[in-house]
């Protein structure tokens, strides 16, 4: 039997695209030494077995891990000290990279995948971000966002409180650490129906759906207002067809409107890299996936 010397570890498991996407990286390298003994495959752990499972798999010569719901926070806890400063700041770990001397470091490669995925599509800088959602997700993205200098980030959640907790808790101490000045602010869903935007003025050119509602079908209370002339519509999120987020955005006369398949490859490719030290290209494999969902 040969031991995968990396892994996506979740619960469920079975479902994971995590394995055919970095197949398609790995193949990008075939004669490359850094990948040739790449062998990724999933790793069911029982849902209070997540440390156990990990110790098996490095014990069994493991390197690296992709960790997924609902281990996250728990990979978060499990590493203890050793985060990257993003993981610290998003409260969840989906990568582990085995140190030199046997230890586990614990990073988060989901909003970076994010932010590659936006790039892609427009330019960041000097534009005003709405976040959609404070839950995990959210939080994740929020300093990946915040490095890329736009001109504000507004959080707005069904439960206000929540997004005024995620700024509070990362963002303003992070600009501050930083000697960075940028407007923040905390809304609910009350703040962005039409006619308060209108009168506000206050519109969007980038607006993220971090929230799961469109897991359940759900369209969110958001007014038309809120895009920009120009706006690009992010859903993280992603389906067959069109998530309702982006049909909401469609409808709303919203012209570039993107799904999360992207950032899924995205936050792949950047755990691939610190796992091997090589950049894979996503275009392709995005390209090939689309294909395949
Ligand atoms: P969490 O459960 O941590 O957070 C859920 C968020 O959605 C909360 O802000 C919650 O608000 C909000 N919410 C739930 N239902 C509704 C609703 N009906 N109306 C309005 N708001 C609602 O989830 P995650 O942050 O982990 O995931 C969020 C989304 O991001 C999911 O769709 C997930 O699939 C996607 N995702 C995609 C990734 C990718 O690679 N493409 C990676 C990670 C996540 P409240 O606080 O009020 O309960």
């Amino acid at each position: 039997m040969i031991h995968p010397t990396y892994v996506v570890i979740g619960h469920p498991i079975a479902h994971s695209k995590s394995p055919q996407i970095h197949a398609a990286f790995a193949a990008q390298f075939a004669d490359h030494p850094a990948v040739s003994r790449f062998v990724y495959q999933q790793l069911l752990a029982p849902l209070d077995g997540f440390s156990a499972t990990v110790k098996a798999f490095a014990d069994a010569g493991g390197r690296g891990a992709n960790v997924t719901v609902p281990f996250k926070e728990e990979a978060f806890r499990w590493v203890g000290e050793q985060l990257t400063e993003r993981a610290a700041a998003a409260g969840a770990v989906n990568t582990l990279v085995r140190q030199v001397n046997g230890a586990w470091q614990g990073d988060n490669t989901d909003g970076a995948g994010l932010v590659a995925d936006l790039l892609r599509h427009i330019d960041l800088r000097g534009q005003r971000i709405l976040l959609l959602g404070a839950g995990g997700a959210a939080r994740g993205a929020l300093l990946p966002l915040l490095q890329q200098q736009p001109k504000s980030l507004s959080v707005a959640n069904r439960t206000q409180s929540k997004a005024q907790r995620l700024l509070d808790e990362v963002a303003a101490p992070w600009l501050h650490a930083q000697d960075v000045s940028l407007p923040l602010q905390a809304l609910g869903f009350d703040d962005l129906l039409d006619e308060v935007v209108v009168a506000d003025g206050s519109q969007f050119d980038v607006v993220i759906n971090a929230t799961s509602a469109s897991l359940n079908g759900e369209r969110l209370p958001i007014g038309d207002a809120i895009f920009s002339s120009k706006a690009l519509a992010y859903d993280m999120m992603y389906s067959k067809g069109e998530t309702p987020f982006l049909a909401q955005a469609r409808l709303a006369g919203v012209h570039t409107r993107v799904d999360g398949l992207g950032m899924l490859v995205g936050q792949a490719a950047e755990a691939f890299e610190l796992w091997t030290g090589l950049r894979p290209n996503v275009a392709p494999v995005l390209q090939w996936m689309r294909e395949q969902i």
